[in-house]
């Protein structure tokens, strides 16, 4: 029988029971772990478990199998000291916790951390899940669960010199949530035995609990689908949720075709079902697209950022999972039929990269020109962010977000569509349909960085380098992101040739 633990319990949780078949019978399709966030993960898990709470525990080496893990902790818990790194095992279920505090006659506490900012409604519920599988192993144990927390970032703690691990945490109390759940976990762990040990294959379709965009599984589970089929589509935000296209699929519309007659759909997602099912020339409205250039003014700047994410803050006046800019790409056009220039600015990795790229920029755009980018609230929110941290360049970083114009809009808001977009608007999407035959528009004919995470993973290892290696890098990414801007003129050039 295969044993089961947090992971595979709150898999069901993320995904579906019948992933679990999946996961089990299949090679496991699942995403790889980055290596420079897992180790990330591994600092927030080393500075929860120096929490002042939990002062005087006993720490469990991880490297220890599951059997030796289980003994110490229930040892020190009968003990009465308190776990780190804590083990349960009964039977086939198998549990970690990350700390566990040990209360009198078997009352325990549980703890577990995470690396999230927020606990918002879902990843609350997956983590109140979680405990309640953890409780209902420790209470088969013996154990008598006094209460559970979620020890998770705080979003608000702003670094001031070294890292203060009682202000990085927050803890969430979610006993009486965990306490309702606990009542499920019987049944639940049933459908996961019977999905886990079963040798026959499940049926082709999906369950009612399928959250299929997230799942690695799709192409597994899907039945045949007709070619440019509702699943095929993806937008941005929650405008065609997974539960609308489960909702459309058991109704028995399943082909873009047939969605694009469905009147239950907005009028936008039709077009976008029309366009995907027939082949049909780009959908231009002409009228937006000349309202939208009117709001544009020379000098023209185009501008992209790239940023990095430290989980952990890594400079002062910064926050947990803050999007830190490294570096910025800039073309710009004084007058209309002017000449296309470039600026550009890159940190050398090692310091607090932000004052300097902030000091640049502030000289390459002048205050109240028109400024372009793709997907304003990034761009937006890196300036303010930059902003509330240096007063005196304040005015001048909230003058260019005033004078800010998403390019992304007229894509987003379907005034310009081609088939083969599949409801994206991003730019990756958009730009080889627009160009579908020019190589210099191509990220795939770039050396080394091709995407953003490509770009945040680059920049980091840029750390342990010296010399050509490093220089190497630093063209690759100068490349990259100049593309990104070089890109946003040719859509702009493509929009003014379409309405003359
Ligand atoms: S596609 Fe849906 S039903 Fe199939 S395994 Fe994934 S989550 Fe479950």
């Amino acid at each position: 029988m295969n044993s089961i633990n947090n992971y595979i319990y709150s898999e069901c949780a993320v995904n579906s029971k019948k992933a679990l078949y999946f996961k089990n019978k299949h090679e496991y399709l699942a995403r790889d772990i980055d290596p420079l966030k897992a180790e990330e993960y591994r600092e927030v898990r080393a500075r929860a478990n120096k929490f002042s709470l939990f002062n005087g525990f006993k720490t469990v080496e991880n490297s220890k199998s599951i059997q030796e893990r289980f003994a110490e902790t229930n040892e020190a818990l009968r003990e009465g000291t308190g776990v780190i790194n804590a083990c349960f095992k009964f039977e086939d279920l198998e549990c970690e916790v990350s700390q566990v505090m040990s209360n009198e006659n078997h009352h325990i506490y549980l703890y577990i951390d995470k690396v999230n900012t927020k606990l918002e409604k879902e990843t609350r519920k997956n983590c109140c899940r979680e405990l309640a599988y953890i409780s209902y192993v420790a209470n088969k144990l013996g154990y008598i669960v006094d209460g559970s927390s979620v020890l998770y970032l705080n979003k608000d703690y702003n670094r001031s010199g070294d890292v203060s691990n009682e202000e990085l945490f927050v803890i969430a109390d979610v006993s009486a949530e965990v306490r309702e759940m606990v009542e499920d976990v019987e049944d639940n762990l049933d459908a996961i035995r019977a999905y886990m040990n079963s040798s026959e294959e499940p049926e082709s379709g999906f369950c009612a609990e399928c959250k299929l965009d997230r799942c690695p599984f799709w192409s597994l589970c899907s039945p045949e689908l007709p070619e440019h089929n509702i699943f095929d589509i993806h937008l941005k935000g929650s405008r065609f949720t997974c539960k609308k296209k489960l909702e459309l699929y058991n109704a028995g519309i399943i082909s873009c075709e047939d969605a694009s007659e469905c009147t239950d759909l907005k009028e936008y997602l039709r077009l976008i079902m029309k366009y995907e099912a027939n082949d049909l020339p780009a959908y231009i409205d002409r009228d937006a697209v000349r309202e939208f250039l009117a709001t544009l003014s020379y000098p023209l700047y185009f501008l992209d950022f790239e940023t990095i994410a430290p989980v952990i803050p890594k400079y002062d006046n910064s926050h947990p999972n803050e999007k830190i800019c490294f570096q910025y790409s800039l073309h710009y056009i004084e007058e209309e039929g002017g000449e296309l220039k470039h600026k550009e600015y890159l940190a050398y990795p090692g310091s607090d990269p932000r004052r300097e790229l902030c000091e640049r920029l502030c000289e390459d755009i002048p205050m109240g020109v028109c400024t372009l980018v793709y997907n304003d609230l990034f761009e937006k929110g890196r300036l303010n962010e930059m902003a509330a941290v240096y007063p005196d360049l304040h005015d001048h970083l909230k003058d260019i977000v005033d004078n800010i114009v998403d390019l992304e809009d007229l894509f987003e808001d379907k005034k310009y569509y081609c088939h083969g977009m599949n409801g994206s608007s991003s730019i990756k999407v958009v730009l080889p349909l627009l160009f579908p035959d020019d190589p210099s528009l191509d990220y795939h004919n770039l050396e080394g960085v091709h995407k953003g995470d490509e770009a945040m993973a680059v920049f980091a290892a840029m750390e342990h380098m010296n010399g050509e290696e490093l220089e190497q890098k630093r063209h690759e990414l100068l490349e990259y992101c100049k593309l990104d801007t070089f890109a946003m003129v040719k859509i702009y050039e493509k929009l003014l040739e379409v309405i003359s």
